[in-house]
């Protein structure tokens, strides 16, 4: 650039420290973006690339209007960009030179107060790293729009860093600028946050009170280095900010990514939505308050009984009391989001018709303490205490606001009348001001002879009376000057006219001030109540929840579990909660699951499409319900508390994730091998079909093992190797079961039933035929089958004793080929080897419908096996 002009010189001095944001740089009404940041955000934004100056020298440019600057800013924050916004800090006509400009404050996914990136039911986290030189890691979060703050250490595992990070589900990541980037590119791998940094973690000794539960001075850094981050981008008062609470991952049941994906616990696995997920079933909140915690209760299950248990007994006394609860959740939806009011609040953003909004909120509390101290007994209930600051509050708001104010802060309209002695004599002359003009209208109207002369009022030009241009003539010389003409008309302004504008629009212009100062009034007033209202919202957001649980529970016909100290489970009648809900109503196959010493491990097999993963994922369910503090579906629930739930899924079948390597699954596998304990459960589904059939095999043999002798946790294992089952000779705390399906007739009908003992075969040539594969394929196959039985030696064990269940439930019926298997076994007894087989290939060809050619190659084939 040959050079440069001022203001250009103060942009780059103003990019280039803020090289990771766009931009916005004010000039007049609109915000420009200039070089890079142009032209990014004219793709992003689809708006126009354009450019200033000539030539060589043209600097790629484009601009937003300032009044409709926060959509488009919204748009590249939803994107996780970042936005530095760059204003005039002086005013442009008392400015020597180029107008002063300053980065006024950043705007990044981690830190919005509104817009679309925030969701109602959804929390927004920004969270800082910290790695320590002991290889251990600070994590510390926000939520910006309540205020909310939590802080924890994790020792040297970086995989527990990154599923601490992926469960808060955080928006934005604020880390040392020299960390290392390897530890960088993992988490980024994982969770698509956007990167943010921060070096300073000096506490600020104005929040010093935020930190008096954070013992260590790790735990202080780690939080520091998200307040520096967020007073340097956000510029202005942070006291909304709650204290910061420690936990410990320790305190919570933990689930990795994987797990909480393939149990679909938040979101359904194919299509991402709330709806298909566990969610969508305990979810009955009717505030947004409820929704979040119930989310981030089912991200972290407790652990500890006597908490659960807390829940549990709230959940009871919430379902022995229909109506009150009925009534409560009816009331409750009259609440609006205290939370996030209180966090507009201390912002400053709040406006008139948002304080209204906590008024109506506020005053639903009398009633609501009411009818939760109807259902639960006192020293359960620890809700709405110091009921005395509720009505302060809704005094002071009551008195001050207007039903129904104006969004607008700064137009009028939002003080009552009677709070303010001067408003309301300004009001009264206003009033009086537009009386006098209705009333001069009257006069001008009588004097001039005009009937259709009218005074009317615009922004620009003031009061003026209008005269049409077939009446201008009438108007006497002199009084009337003239101001603005239309084509059918004349306006005019008189000298009383004027005078009287003056005195109106001074006392409109000192009323809607005066109304302004009034409302900061209040609103500074109502911050006095914060902590009050946060309190508030969390009872509030709890009882929201608990009663949903309560409902879903009586709907869906839930009972209560029971928490085993010997670490036995025992399920009866259990249903998977999501299933039972889309197929048909009472189409559901309940299960059982009793798991002990003796039968510490499931191993599972049956049918493809049998149920396997529905049972596995079934139990898993219930025991994050029960660990939320809901009913659970079953008609009786005994099962231990788990500290970890892992959840893996052979690569084949887990092609939702993209990521459908072995390696991967291996990798997985190996996360829950080593992190497990005695304590956990684990589900390995299919665990090795993403290799060869061998290899494979001999992977899941000794992972089972491994479990089984050294991890000795809870687990299931479903498996399509039959090869497998016979592991239960060796292994004392294995237990086969399986799915099962009965042939009928020449059908196959699948019972969704886990009884004891091995399944006989796969079925899968059944499952091909249902899916109508040309029948020379499922025939085919059918030949194949029996050649590779016929050759392996028999690894199956004695077929199990059980007696098949009655079938109660027909799901979906094959027809078999016509022969009868049995008369098939009574040949196979007496032969052996290749012979058996030629004799069975023969047995079972359909020759009547064969070509010659197709007869020529059979006898062929069955030749070249007898040789
Ligand atoms: P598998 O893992 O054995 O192949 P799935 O668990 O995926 O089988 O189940 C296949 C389908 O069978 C499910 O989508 C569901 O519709 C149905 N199903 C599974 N378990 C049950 C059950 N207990 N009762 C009724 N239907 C079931
Ligand atoms: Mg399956």
């Amino acid at each position: 650039m040959t050079q440069i002009t001022p203001m250009m010189k103060q942009y780059l001095e103003i990019k280039a420290q803020h090289q990771d944001a766009f931009l916005f740089f004010r000039l007049g009404d609109f915000y420009e973006l200039f070089f890079e940041d142009a032209k990014l955000a004219a793709q992003e934004l689809e708006i126009t690339l354009t450019g200033r100056g000539q030539g060589e020298d043209r600097i790629p440019m484009c601009g937003v209007p300032h009044h409709s600057a926060d959509q488009y800013m919204s748009r590249l924050i939803e994107k996780g960009y970042k936005v530095a916004l760059c204003e005039q800090v002086e005013d442009p006509k008392e400015a020597k030179g180029v107008v002063k400009r300053e980065v006024v404050k950043m705007l990044t996914p981690g830190t919005m107060m509104n817009g679309n990136v925030i969701k109602e039911k959804e929390n927004n986290y920004l969270v800082a790293l910290t790695s320590f030189k002991d290889q251990s890691f600070g994590l510390a979060r926000t939520d910006l729009t309540t205020g909310e703050c939590a802080a924890t250490l994790i020792s040297k595992d970086l995989e527990d860093v990154i599923h601490d990070i992926a469960s808060s589900n955080a928006k934005e990541l604020v880390v040392a600028s020299n960390l290392d980037e390897t530890i960088l590119k993992k988490i980024q791998e994982k969770c698509s946050v956007t990167i943010s940094f921060e070096d300073q973690v000096e506490l600020d000794p104005r929040y010093e009170d935020l930190c008096v539960d954070l013992q260590s001075e790790k735990l202080r850094e780690s939080f520091a280095r998200l307040l520096q981050y967020l007073i340097r981008t956000q510029k202005r008062s942070l006291n909304h900010l709650q204290k910061v609470t420690y936990y410990h991952s320790d305190l919570f049941m933990k689930m990795d990514t994987h797990t909480k994906r393939n149990l679909e616990l938040t979101e359904s696995l194919r299509e991402k939505k709330k709806a298909g997920s566990l969610l969508s079933i305990v979810d009955k909140t009717v505030t947004a308050m409820g929704g979040r915690l119930v989310k981030n209760w089912l991200e972290r299950p407790l652990i500890d009984q006597s908490a659960i248990d807390g829940r549990l007994e709230i959940v009871s006394a919430f379902l022995e009391s229909y109506f009150e609860r009925e009534e409560l959740r009816d009331e409750l939806r009259h609440v609006y989001d205290l939370e996030r009011l209180a966090g507009r609040i201390a912002y400053g953003s709040v406006n008139a018709r948002e304080l209204v909004q906590l008024k109506r909120s506020l005053e639903k509390v009398p009633v609501l303490k009411q009818l939760v101290g109807k259902m639960v007994p006192t020293s359960k209930n620890h809700w709405f205490t110091e009921e005395e600051r509720v009505f302060e509050l809704i005094d002071l708001l009551d008195r001050s606001l207007v039903e129904e104010p104006p969004i607008s802060v700064t137009e009028g309209g939002m003080i009552r009348s009677g709070f303010h002695e001067e408003l309301d004599t300004y009001r009264d002359a206003s009033k009086n001001g537009k009386q006098w003009i209705a009333e001069l209208e009257q006069k001008e109207r009588q004097e001039t002879g005009i009937r259709s002369l009218k005074i009317g009022f615009n922004k620009v030009f003031g009061y003026y009376i209008e005269v049409t241009k077939a009446n201008m003539h009438l108007l006497p010389e002199g009084r009337y000057e003239r101001k603005q003409t239309l084509t059918n008309a004349e306006r005019y302004i008189t000298p009383e006219l004027k005078e009287k504008e003056a005195l109106i629009l001074e006392a409109e212009e000192k009323m809607e001030q005066l109304e302004y100062d009034l409302f900061v009034l209040v609103r500074d007033e109502a911050k006095q109540y914060l902590e009050y209202i946060q309190t508030l919202a969390h009872s509030i957001s709890e009882i929201d929840v608990l009663a949903g649980f309560a409902t879903v529970s009586e709907q869906r016909h839930y009972i209560r579990p029971v928490f085993s100290k010997k670490r036995e489970i025992s399920i009866i009648d259990g249903r998977h909660p999501v299933v039972e809900t889309v197929i048909e109503k009472g189409q559901y196959v309940a299960n059982d699951v009793h798991m002990k010493k003796g039968r510490e491990m499931l191993l599972i097999t049956g049918p493809n499409m049998a149920g396997k993963s529905t049972y596995m994922r079934q139990l898993a369910l219930l025991a994050v319900m029960a660990q939320i503090g809901c009913y659970v579906p079953a008609t009786s629930c005994e099962i231990p508390i788990f500290d970890q739930v892992f959840t893996r899924i052979g690569a084949a079948d887990d092609l939702a994730s993209g990521q459908s390597t072995f390696m991967v699954e291996m990798l997985e596998t190996r996360y829950a091998l080593t992190k497990a304990t005695q304590n956990s459960l684990i589900l390995l589904d299919e665990i090795g079909r993403g290799t060869s059939t061998y290899d494979g095999m001999a992977l899941a043999q000794a992972i089972i093992e491994y479990i089984h002798d050294t991890v000795r946790a809870k687990t299931l294992f479903s498996t399509h190797y039959h090869e497998l089952t016979q592991l239960d000779q060796e292994l004392e705390d294995l237990q086969n079961v399986h799915v099962s399906a009965v042939e009928e007739n020449g059908t196959v009908v699948f019972l969704h039933k886990v009884i004891d003992g091995q399944a006989d075969r796969s079925y899968g040539i059944y499952v091909a035929e249902l899916a109508e594969l040309p029948s020379q394929v499922t025939e085919r196959a059918e030949a194949l089958l029996k050649q590779y039985e016929g050759s392996a030696v028999s690894t199956k064990a004695p077929s199990t004793n059980q007696p098949e269940p009655k079938v109660t439930l027909i799901d979906q019926q094959l027809t078999l080929f016509e022969e009868d298997t049995t008369k098939e076994n009574k040949v196979k007894a007496n032969l052996s080897g290749q012979e058996d087989k030629v004799i069975k290939k023969l047995v079972k060809k359909d020759v009547l419908h064969m070509t010659p050619i197709e007869a020529i190659q059979f006898v062929n084939e069955l030749q070249r096996l007898l040789k």
